[in-house]
């Protein structure tokens, strides 16, 4: 047994010992029959949240009201949620309220597809009663019950179909695809956060170039910022083989591809309310891969960029190259580190030694002396020692 399952063992035991039922559920299982890696356990049980709070002494309430407690066990933390049904759904989202029941089945039921609605006792025997077995085997994606009813409860579960195209590399049933045609409009009503995590997570799977391509068969994208006018062109983004790219990376790649103008980038990042710092780190790399596309690194270029940004778009580059990455990073690495200065605080001298030295008052003058310093150093026609700098600036201000 996959040792996080093992360590959460006493878990079950302590909950099943108390009266009740615990099983693993969803992707860890998913996960686990597929022999991918596991990133955390989740936990369903017939107890309920107060049931589980006296079972155990250390919990926290991270959404009691949709019966999830977090406990506190031996340094790890396990989500254990009470068996559920989703019986209201309003504007075609998961609903506010649920209802806590007793029967893992009716659990099962509720969730979106059959790979995703097993359970696992603690001897390791499989609660299958969707076939989610056989559709793993098929590496097909099929829903609960009827697609379209189930998207029209709940359409994100149409981004989290695709991005499981592009994480697992299985197919879409027939059924499963015809729905996602007919019911695309209804991600209108999902907050965008929520989609743009799952589109996300697609961006960075094995498959993501089938997975893009299945966004714009079924015009999902119509419903994601901005993508519609950009329709025609996203598919190029799945010419081009699969690299491994950072999110941030593949952020950039597809602006480039859809050919986002430099002067609406900032707004079309904004339109996926992508957190402030990413959507400046992902100007600075299109910045960068701009400037690759013309020029040739050199020292002025690498230490302007810095080595994230200048790792960044030199992978993007060459993914855009059709070419193998790592032994032209491993080289730029090497100059990157090499260069004599790697930031201005580097520097052996500062605005107030220049304005000292020189006997000046402040101005722009300083910053423009600095930056020729830099320059020089970088150059290797200058050292960074006072001394030197000292003697160049007073050479300088003679001429
Ligand atoms: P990941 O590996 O990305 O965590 P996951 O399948 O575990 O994938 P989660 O969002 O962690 O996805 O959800 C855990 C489980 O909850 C799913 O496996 C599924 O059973 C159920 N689930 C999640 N989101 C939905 C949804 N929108 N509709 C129905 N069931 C859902
Ligand atoms: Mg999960």
């Amino acid at each position: 047994m996959n040792p996080l399952f093992r360590n959460a063992l006493p878990i079950l035991t302590k909950i099943e010992d108390a009266g009740y039922e615990a099983y693993f559920v969803g992707g860890a299982v998913r996960d686990h029959l597929l022999n991918r890696p596991i990133s955390d356990v989740d936990i369903a049980s017939s107890a309920t949240p107060a049931e589980i709070k006296q079972i155990f002494p250390h919990t926290v309430d991270v959404g009691i009201e949709h019966g999830t407690v977090l406990v506190l066990y031996h340094g790890c933390s396990y989500e254990i949620t009470t068996f559920r049904t989703e019986t209201s759904y309003k504007d075609f989202r998961r609903p506010d309220e649920v209802q806590f029941i007793r029967s893992l089945n009716e659990d099962l039921k509720r969730r979106d597809f059959t790979m995703n609605a097993m359970a696992m006792n603690k001897d390791g025997a499989i609660i299958d009663p969707f076939f989610g077995r056989k559709a793993i085997s098929e590496r097909k994606i099929v829903t609960v019950g009827r697609a379209e009813d189930r998207f029209t409860e709940d359409a994100l579960r149409m981004m989290r179909a695709i991005r499981f195209v592009s994480q697992l590399s299985f197919s879409l049933d027939d059924e499963c695809f015809k729905a996602l045609e007919n019911m695309g409009h209804l991600l209108t009503h999902i907050a965008v956060e929520r989609k743009c995590a799952e589109f996300e997570k697609l961006l960075v799977g094995n498959n993501r170039n089938e997975a893009l391509q299945f966004l714009c068969m079924t015009n999902l994208d119509y419903y994601l910022p901005v993508l519609k006018t950009y329709h025609k062109r996203i598919d190029r983004v799945a010419q081009f083989d699969n690299h491994e790219l950072s999110i941030d990376e593949m952020w950039t790649l597809l602006v480039h591809l859809i050919e986002i103008e430099s002067s609406s980038l900032e707004s079309f990042l904004r339109s996926w309310k992508l957190p402030g710092k990413k959507i400046r780190d992902i100007r600075q790399i299109v910045h960068w891969l701009c400037f690759r596309l013309e020029n040739n690194w050199d020292n002025q270029a690498l230490y302007a960029a810095g080595k994230s940004y200048m790792i960044n778009s030199e992978r993007v580059f060459n993914v855009l190259q059709g070419k193998n990455t790592e032994a032209d990073i491993n080289n730029l690495l090497k100059r990157y580190h090499s260069l004599p200065i790697k930031s201005k605080q580097e520097l052996n001298i500062t605005g107030t030694d220049l304005m000292k030295l020189l006997n000046r008052p402040p101005g722009p003058w300083i910053k423009e002396t600095l930056t020729k310093i830099e320059e020089e150093i970088l150059e290797g026609r200058l050292e960074n020692e006072q001394v030197k700098i000292r003697e160049w600036v007073n050479l300088c201000n003679l001429r």
